[in-house]
């Protein structure tokens, strides 16, 4: 089945090249001009097929994502397929208008600029000035841009994918290649089958409805919230888009947030463990027991569910999270494990999980808690990690935490020659 989404994922951001490279295999443009156009409705072609599917991407079907690296692997994909999609539509119109220097300034006026009876290329100029609006806070034009602010902007994609879609279809017709019709159209297919999924079948079939039974504060600004509902079929580790109902909330009602589940999936009820990092996560830590909220995942695939081989984990800070749910998950088995969890928090009062980490391994053969309070010990180091486990080197690393750890964990592994092949990093910021 993995293979199967896999196959067919790449297969169609492969298409659209094919499409255009099958087209100059039938015949090479005869001069600069011919040249310049075929090279502007290439760009036109491929960009706006990725485009689609970068679009098609977004629908964050569960369990889909694990075909592709997970969520935020996914997430990459349709990150850098938005960003070339939008360079080669960049290029597309001033491309074709170079294409006709040799016919005379009036030629190139008319194609970037033709009567305004044109609708079709009227349509495909308003799409891309649409494009460049909901994407400029995505390239960080105007500062760091705010979430919310961001996911509103990116709703504008509907319009881009209108406009758009109304330009090519309307011009496929009369441009080779010919099979860029059927690109668009299968494509667009997939698309709209994503947005019905996402905007209406979603909220149906994939949110559940949760009560919160009990809002347990861990440390200041940290709480962890059980949540009583239906049985959720989950991999420790994984995250869940969680949306508070809570009618007493002064913000964030009705708002969906990634955490990941620090229960394990053995236990009867879920669990996640937030941290005030913004206004909607600082409201959840007066979040009333006994009010609603829908969880909708799981997503993601950060651990494996199989402790196979030897592993080191660097959680920081509320990064721990998704180690915690792994950790939880040993207690419901009996197989020893080779895993070194090096807990770094800023001092003991940070290390909420600590107690409840050492008390598992304790009783859990081959799993090591190693905590690093930044207070008292400074930076993380490579020294540090080899006091841990000597032959850090020869593990496969798990690394989740704020930027700055992340980076400074890739920073020692790598230097310590440790391949990016065995490094892998949960980020919980987005932007
Ligand atoms: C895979 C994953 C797992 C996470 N697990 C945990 C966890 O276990 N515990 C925890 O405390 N936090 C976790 N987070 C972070 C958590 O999602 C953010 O702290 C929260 O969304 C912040 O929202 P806010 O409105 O309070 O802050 P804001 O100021 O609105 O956001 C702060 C940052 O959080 C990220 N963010 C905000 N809203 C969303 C959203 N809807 N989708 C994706 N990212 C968003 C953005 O990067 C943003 O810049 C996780 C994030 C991800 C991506």
């Amino acid at each position: 089945m993995f293979t199967l989404v896999r196959l067919v994922t790449f297969t169609l951001v492969a298409w659209p090249l094919a499409v255009v490279a099958a087209d100059l295999y039938a015949g090479a443009p005869a001069d600069a001009a011919a040249w310049l156009r075929w090279l502007g409705r290439a760009a036109g072609l491929v960009g706006f097929a990725w485009f689609l599917l970068a679009m098609a991407l977004s629908a964050r079907l569960p369990r889909f994502d694990l075909a592709l690296g997970g969520l935020l692997s996914l997430w990459r994909m349709h990150h850098w397929l938005g960003a070339f999609s939008f360079v080669l539509l960049l290029m597309h119109p001033p491309l074709l208008a170079l294409a006709n220097v040799p016919a005379g300034p009036q030629a190139v006026l008319a194609t970037l600029l033709p009567s305004l009876d044109a609708w079709t290329v009227w349509s495909g100029w308003a799409a891309l000035l649409f494009m460049m609006l909901f994407l400029a806070p995505s390239f960080s034009f105007f500062g760091a841009p705010h979430y919310q602010r961001w996911k509103l902007l990116h709703r504008f994609s509907g319009a881009v994918l209108i406009l758009a879609l109304l330009h090519a279809l309307a011009l496929a017709g009369l441009l080779k290649p010919a099979a860029a019709g059927w690109v668009w159209g299968v494509l667009a297919a997939v698309t709209a089958a994503a947005f019905l999924w996402r905007l209406l079948l979603s909220r149906w079939l994939s949110r559940r409805q949760y009560r919160i039974s009990r809002v347990n504060a861990l440390a200041p600004r940290v709480v962890e919230i059980t949540l009583e509902g239906p049985p959720l079929e989950y991999d420790p580790g994984q995250f869940v888009y969680f949306t508070p109902l809570d009618p007493s909330l002064p913000v964030g009602r009705g708002e969906e947030h990634p955490y990941s589940l620090v229960s394990a999936p053995h236990e009867p009820d879920l669990r996640i463990a937030i941290k005030e990092l913004g206004d909607a996560s600082a409201a959840l830590m007066q979040v009333k027991e006994g009010t609603l909220a829908t969880v909708e995942g799981p997503y993601g695939r950060f651990v494996p569910p199989q402790h196979e081989g030897a592993a080191l984990w660097i959680g920081g800070g509320i990064g721990i999270t998704p180690f915690v749910s792994v950790a939880r998950a040993f207690t419901a088995q009996s197989a020893s494990v080779d895993v070194h969890l090096v807990y770094c928090a800023n001092d003991t009062s940070r290390a909420y999980y600590l107690a409840e980490l050492e008390h598992i391994a304790a009783r859990q053969p081959g799993f090591v808690v190693h905590p690093h309070y930044f207070a008292e010990q400074g930076a993380l180091s490579a020294s540090f990690l080899e006091g841990c486990t000597a032959d850090y080197r020869q593990r496969v690393c798990y690394v989740c935490g704020p930027s700055g750890l992340l980076n400074l964990a890739e920073t020692i592994l790598t230097g310590e020659g440790v391949s990016r092949r065995h490094i892998h990093m949960e980020e919980f910021n987005l932007l």
